[in-house]
């Protein structure tokens, strides 16, 4: 031992005990959480492969090459350079207490990938110095506390570079060979024209300021965004699995429950605090937002940042358990527009390279706003009114609920129960006049394809989804338990619909209340058909198609490839996407419960949208949901359009093609 071990064990023994006394406090503001954060844990073997896959292998980081690759190198020179660092550590306590126990071979190697790493990290350090100052993507932000880091992380590089190429210069170590950088770097340092003694101080106090540096970096970490080092890892481990999602349930009848969602940060669970620790600010979630992309005042990146900021400002309330005092989550920055601007899109947790989950925490915040404060939009309060008495958000009779379709001889269960499928309809296909016709043509198509199909008819009530998305889950399950009760009734095992919101809520979210369905979108329905030759296209329909996913079709449920592949089989179809398309595309700005609400701030996002879908120069724009239907069809109008482009549904299309 030297006076170095007696230096550096007390400042180590301060800087990690400060460290852990600062994560002892966020794990117990974690803890004081009391929302359900629902089974965590199942799926083992699910849940080591998509750790294996996003930590280790960051797949999701790399879903933006350049950015992607600059982190992947930061994250494995990282893991690397800590066991040099942790010898640095072993060898001042007691300088015998080196890794060469190992062996030559695996000692230089351990060496040489130290020794690539740390220029490598270096230079992606210089790439991630360039985007933030030179490029500044406006998802990135300024941030104190990024550019603090940045200076952190270049110093421990250079301090490693200069720390080896003086100690190949002062010990000349017998590995020396193993490090070409470092090498490389002692031979400029030999311009210098030090005595040997002297380059081997230079390297004793490289390595001090390396050493002290990452025992600054330990204490800082807590208290900064680069907490993700730590908590991202546990966050994708314990990630919600499936892409197809259904939002927890309340149990309304469980009588100690006196307060439905969140009207505090603490009313959500510990899930969500995780969620701000892992948050990177890295901005991807923002850059897909379709509410930010039209100037409204959510962003979902400083979602995650200001409710980790309720969090820390009510931390004495949080760690004393006075839950009572806890401020209300809405505030000055997350605002009562913030929270309604949301459409459900998903697109931010697709984008989230760490798995953060935004839209429970919005639906959550709604739910408390409904139904524990009444505070909702003023056009709202008809479209509770109208679901409560007509069993549909609009404001028409149950009683005309097929007059959609009129002469067409179909039957209702309540008349045919023989049958192969039943046709779920939907409000929009019952009572919106352009949706209305989509319906009659999906109805000719499985006339065309001899299904033998029926439909609700009267008895068929609006799924709830709108409901549920603003925020009225006892609305919600009240008329979900009505359907599931008719459906099971009927003995129903077969449902397919034209409408993704349908779709989503009868086959992910109805099983939590016994209804168990075997549910087709349509768009999957009739590409089977076709496949199986029972529709068969063959009328040309020779125009420029571009197709719009509807987000409870793709990022919520994952289907991507059937609407293409329907209008792939249309003879003379010429497919353009658009420029966000598949898991990037925009919302239409329908969801969430949107359709039923004013756009007064910033720009119509069904405009927006239209725009992206107007500069493919198609001739027809092909829709799959009645939602984005309307939207489109509005956007198309707005834009002066509707002479020279069709927005169309999949099943008008294929329709027109089959003779
Ligand atoms: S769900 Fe869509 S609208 Fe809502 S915050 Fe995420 S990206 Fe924005
Ligand atoms: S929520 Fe995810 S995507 Fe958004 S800034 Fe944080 S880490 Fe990035």
């Amino acid at each position: 031992m030297t006076w170095q071990t007696f230096v550096f064990i007390p400042i180590a023994a301060l800087a990690f005990g400060y460290s852990g006394y600062r994560f002892k406090i966020l794990f117990r503001m974690m803890k004081a959480h009391q929302g359900k954060a629902g089974d965590r844990l199942k799926d083992v073997p699910a849940r080591i492969s998509t750790f294996m896959a996003n930590v280790l292998g960051q797949k999701a980081v790399l879903q933006k090459r350049a950015p992607g690759i600059m982190h992947f190198i930061i994250f494995w020179g990282f893991l690397i350079i800590s066991v040099g660092t942790l010898e640095q550590f072993t060898t001042t306590i007691h300088q015998a207490a080196n890794f060469e126990f190992i062996g030559d071979p695996a000692y230089r190697a351990l060496m040489f990938l130290n020794d690539i790493m740390s220029l490598g990290v270096l230079l992606a350090i210089i790439y991630a110095a360039y985007r933030r100052f030179v490029l500044r993507p406006e998802g990135l932000g300024k941030s104190v506390d990024a550019n603090i880091i940045l200076a952190m992380t270049s110093s421990l590089m250079v301090s490693i570079l200069l720390m080896n190429g003086f100690h190949i210069l002062g010990v000349q170590p017998w590995f020396q060979d193993a490090m070409p950088i470092s090498r490389a770097f002692s031979e400029v340092l030999a311009g210098l024209g030090l005595s040997q003694d002297t380059n081997a101080i230079l390297g004793g106090i490289f390595k001090w300021i390396h050493m002290l540096i990452v025992l600054g970096f330990a204490v800082y970490i807590p208290s900064s965004k680069h907490l993700h080092l730590v908590a991202a890892g546990p966050n994708t481990y314990l990630r919600t699995l499936s892409r197809e999602k259904g939002m927890t349930p309340i149990n309304f009848e469980d009588e100690t429950v006196t307060q439905y969602g969140a009207a505090k940060v603490t009313d959500l669970s510990w899930k969500d605090a995780l969620d701000y620790y892992s948050c990177t600010e890295c901005g991807r979630c923002q850059d897909l937002c379709p509410a930010h992309n039209t100037q409204k005042p959510l962003t979902p990146k400083m979602l995650i940042v200001d409710l980790k900021h309720n969090m820390y400002r009510n931390k004495a309330n949080l760690l004393a358990g006075k839950h009572d005092e806890v401020s209300h989550i809405v505030d000055e920055n997350v605002t009562e527009d913030v929270i309604w601007a949301c459409t459900s899109c998903r697109a931010c947790e697709i984008a989230c390279p760490v798995f953060i989950e935004h839209t429970n925490k919005i639906y959550d915040i709604r739910r408390n706003l409904v139904m524990m404060e009444s505070r909702f939009p003023t056009e709202v309060q008809s479209v509770f009114k109208n679901m409560e008495t007509n069993a549909s958000p609009w404001a028409f009779s149950s009683e005309d609920r097929a007059k959609w379709a009129d002469g067409m001889s179909v039957k209702t269960m309540a008349e045919d129960q023989n049958i192969d499928v039943l046709l779920w309809v939907g409000c929009a296909g019952s009572y919106d006049e352009r949706n209305m016709k989509v319906l009659r043509s999906f109805a000719s198509l499985l006339k065309k394809a001899e299904i033998k199909f029926a439909i609700l008819g009267k008895e068929e009530q609006c799924t709830g989804d709108p409901a549920r998305r603003i925020g009225n889950e006892y609305l919600y399950q009240t008329l979900a338990k009505a359907n599931i009760e008719t459906l099971n009734r009927y003995n129903v095992k077969r449902i397919v619909t034209a409408c993704p919101h349908c779709y989503n809520t009868l086959k992910n979210e109805y099983k939590e209340f016994g209804g168990n369905y075997d549910v087709f979108h349509h768009s999957q329905y009739i590409a089977k058909l076709i496949g199986e030759g029972r529709i068969k296209p063959t009328k040309s329909l020779d125009a420029t198609v571009t197709f719009h996913d509807s987000c409870y079709l793709g990022r919520w449920n994952n289907i991507y490839g059937e609407p293409r592949s329907v209008i792939q089989a249309l003879p003379a179809a010429r497919m353009v996407e658009m420029s966000q398309n598949h898991d990037q595309a925009m919302c239409c700005g329908a969801g969430g419960g949107r359709m039923w609400m004013e756009e007064t701030l910033g720009k119509r996002i069904n405009v927006a949208r239209t725009e992206q879908a107007l500069a493919t120069n198609a001739e027809v724009v092909a829709s799959s949901c009645p939602f984005c239907m309307t939207m489109l069809s509005d956007g198309v109008t707005e834009k002066g359009m509707k002479d020279k482009v069709r927005v169309m549904d999949i099943a008008e299309l294929v329709d027109q093609s089959t003779p």
